[in-house]
């Protein structure tokens, strides 16, 4: 189509300035989402592939973005949504949102249904009493989130394809097919992690910044343990923190040290938990939490029990709770950590039997 070839797109204005509510409005499943986080949080049945499970489909409204947890299994911003449900190309999506909602010229404007109130809302961020969308305000906002936080890691324009998942070191570690699946696990046989197991990591939106590496047993001389791409900053992400997001808040968040920590525990049916890769919580990673709690809500820190890992644990625990209700696990003398721990252990020792509170 001419139009579409000659249509000039921007974007980040699109992004910035189009809501993922008005988006869902616009299709007509809006209303259909129950909310909570103060409107901040939308999930139901996911609109694209159609699915009838209420808890496949979650939005964040504040962070303008989705996620299907179902069939889609993907996610992504406003853009990503609409071409998705169209089925078209990212690029021809963007063109239609700016049609739809940011046309420029009068003689166009007054040819899209309601224009004007749109374009109200998004300069004046001031909801309307008329208006059905009383979330609109929050575009602006994730706008501006956008420009002043320098403080993210860049999504990967790729994605390790060729990771082989039988690999016998997954298996020694106890880890099951199941959950070398959903983690997306293997071994790397070229690149930049050759030789290591790679552990995909994604931010709180569910978009792939990073692979983790982990060396299959004890490496040798000049080889780390534990490799991660240069200018990654780990101190800002939760390893599984996307997942944990979509969980129900009935079941405790528990915040673990490492990657094996958390796939071990969600092999065990703790799915809501997030590790911090290390054996500190960041101020960034606290904040992270926050986004993942509600306020008074309980955590639970399941540090190792080394000397590293009780200094971290104490840390958090003075910090967390200000603002969350926090458990800690007692090991008792035993210098362990949860990835060493069966299913049965991992359940005796948590306050919360099958994954939720009594
Ligand atoms: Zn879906």
């Amino acid at each position: 189509m001419a139009q579409a070839k000659a249509a000039w797109v921007d974007f980040k204005a699109i992004k910035s300035q189009v809501s993922i509510a008005q988006i869902l409005e616009r299709y007509g499943v809006f209303q259909t989402l129950a909310k909570s986080g103060n409107g901040d949080r939308l999930s139901g049945a996911c609109p694209i592939h159609g699915g009838s499970n209420k808890t496949h489909f979650r939005v964040s409204v504040s962070k303008n973005c989705w996620n299907c947890f179902g069939q889609c299994q993907s996610g992504g911003n406003i853009i990503d949504f609409v071409a998705k449900k169209e089925g078209i190309e990212f690029r021809d999506a963007a063109v239609l949102i700016q049609k739809w909602f940011l046309s420029v010229s009068k003689t166009q404007q007054t040819a899209v249904a309601a224009p004007e109130r749109q374009t109200t809302m998004v300069v004046a961020p001031v909801v309307s009493e008329t208006s059905p969308i009383p979330v609109l305000k929050e575009a602006s906002e994730s706008a501006s989130d956008e420009m002043a936080d320098e403080a993210t890691n860049k999504v990967l324009k790729f994605a390790l394809n060729k990771l082989d998942a039988t690999h016998p070191y997954l298996r020694e570690r106890g880890l099951t097919e199941e959950a070398i699946a959903a983690f997306g696990l293997g071994y790397c046989g070229k690149g930049l992690l050759r030789g290591y197991i790679a552990i995909p990591i994604h931010n709180m939106e569910g978009e792939l910044v990073a692979y983790a590496g982990r060396w299959p047993g004890t490496p040798e001389e000049g080889v780390g343990k534990y490799k991660l791409p240069q200018g990654f900053r780990k101190n800002i992400e939760l390893f599984n923190q996307h997942r944990a997001a979509s969980c129900d808040s009935d079941s405790p968040l528990v915040v673990v040290e490492g990657y094996l920590d958390a796939i071990k525990l969600h092999q065990a049916g703790y799915e809501r938990v997030v590790a911090v890769m290390g054996s500190s919580l960041s101020t960034e990673q606290e904040a992270c939490l926050y986004r993942l709690c509600e306020a008074d809500e309980r955590v639970v820190l399941f540090f190792d029990n080394d000397e590293a890992g009780r200094k971290g644990q104490a840390d958090a625990l003075i910090r967390l709770s200000k603002r969350l209700y926090v458990h800690t696990v007692d090991l008792g003398s035993r210098e362990v950590q949860p990835e060493h721990l069966s299913p049965d252990e991992l359940r005796a020792l948590l306050p919360f039997p099958e994954g939720r509170l009594p």
